[in-house]
């Protein structure tokens, strides 16, 4: 080996795989902790030994001394630790491997991927015990987001342990938004390895997608909605669908292949419209794709046009203040698209912001039932599909709620 092989620096290095400090926390905060809720918050650390990081890992401990597990710390976040090994394990690549193979493993037992999907989530951040990470399969690419700095310090091991469980043609690294100022590190969309371009071509229940994982929402798609496109392609026969908060269009594309007589689609940003209609051509389906807001579109739109009406829009609770506005939003929008339900017809509500429990949104539909003058009964409650899997206990976790309706 060569003095300059020798000397040459490895561009990103591991950071060390051991714990550098302990953190010990208050008598009676550990409790969730060791019943599998893998977060520290603030006022739940009593001291810290040592001199960490942000980014290094800790060894956390309860009042008593008696380990509990590893965690990335970070003292600019309001949950200082994430817990990600519940053993002394060396956090090295290997450990990496590891919790990727581990990842596979619970989607293969799942069938996923199969013959007509393979558009999943391969990582789902604490519920795959990689706090900060999710990745998303897209055909034979993935898309990785970042969110903690412990995982984006050793980002290098994530993308080397993917290769070695996927080969993946390319590795695109979405970006970090907010998550990187509040962390304290700047993560830019990009093409992290492999082949660079723009979009790629992968299929859901057989339903033709193309996903460009840079410029889209999320990582280019709303994975987490599976399990309710299904049951709007169940329940589509021989109804008029309405699906507003289109996006790429999930909802509409699988009451065309359910059967629907008539289907329209909502969405306020063109770049979702053009998509939509590319979907629609792609899978020979007839979907009147509309660059609406969707509250004006639901103003003016027929009373009782539609058979099954889908609302799902964007968080409306970013934070706990934001609470009360949000049912007042999510009540007003739930009442204007209850006018568009002809009786008889399948109303479907869903909720994305943590803030908003199942039964916020429950209350809400109820409030909204009454101002609209409609009965309602409750069909169906759905959330994440299961490759969103989440520890035990995490109720933080739980941020997609769905209520499926028939509507009198
Ligand atoms: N139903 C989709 C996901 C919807 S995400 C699916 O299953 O894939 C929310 C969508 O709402 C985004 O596409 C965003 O462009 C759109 N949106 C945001 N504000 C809107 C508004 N005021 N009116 C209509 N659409 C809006």
């Amino acid at each position: 080996m060569s003095m300059s092989t020798l000397a040459s620096p490895s561009s990103n290095p591991l950071p060390n795989p051991l714990a550098t400090a302990k953190i010990t926390l208050k008598k009676g905060k550990a409790r969730p902790l060791w019943f599998g809720h893998p977060w520290v918050y603030a006022n739940a650390v009593e001291k810290v030994d040592g001199t960490p990081e942000p980014g290094d890992i800790v060894s956390l401990l309860d009042t008593d001394g008696r380990f509990i597990g590893q965690g990335l710390w970070n003292v600019r976040s309001q949950i200082p630790v994430r817990l990600i090994s519940r053993t002394d394990e060396a956090i090295d690549a290997a450990f990496f491997n590891r919790r990727i193979q581990q990842a596979v493993a619970r989607r293969k037992a799942i069938g996923l991927p199969n013959a007509n999907t393979n558009v999943y989530r391969l990582v789902n951040s604490e519920g795959d015990d990689l706090p900060g990470l999710v990745v998303d399969v897209y055909g034979d690419s993935v898309a990785v987001q970042i969110t903690t700095i412990g995982i984006w310090m050793r980002r290098s091991a994530v993308f080397d342990a993917l290769e070695a469980a996927l080969g993946p043609k390319t590795i695109f690294q979405v970006g970090a938004g907010s998550y990187g100022d509040l962390e304290g590190f700047a993560s830019n969309a990009e093409i992290a390895r492999g082949v660079s371009r723009i979009s790629v071509s992968c299929q859901e229940d057989g339903i033709k997608l193309e996903v460009e994982p840079l410029a889209g929402q999320k990582t280019g798609m709303f994975i987490d909605q599976r399990p309710t496109r299904q049951r709007v392609g169940q329940l589509a026969k021989g109804r008029r669908v309405l699906d507003c908060y289109a996006y790429a269009g999930g909802f509409a594309l699988q009451a065309a292949r359910g059967g629907a007589t008539e289907i329209t689609a909502v969405d306020s940003s063109p770049r979702a419209v053009a998509r939509i209609e590319a979907h629609a051509a792609a899978n020979g389906a007839n979907i009147r794709a509309i660059e609406a807001d969707a509250f004006r579109f639901l103003q003016t739109a027929t009373p009782g046009a539609y058979d099954l009406v889908v609302v799902d829009p964007p968080k409306f609770a970013k934070a706990r203040k934001d609470l009360e506005a949000a049912r007042k939003g999510y009540e007003r929008l739930n009442t204007l698209a209850l006018r568009t339900c002809a009786p008889g017809a399948i109303f479907i509500s869903c909720s994305c912001s943590q803030n908003v429990s199942a039964d916020d949104l429950e209350r809400v539909v109820a409030a909204a039932a009454k101002a609209a003058g409609r009965n309602l009964c409750v069909l169906d409650r759905l959330g994440p599909g299961a490759d969103h899997p989440l520890p035990l206990a995490f109720s933080e976790g739980q941020y997609l709620k769905v209520l499926v309706s028939y509507v009198d």
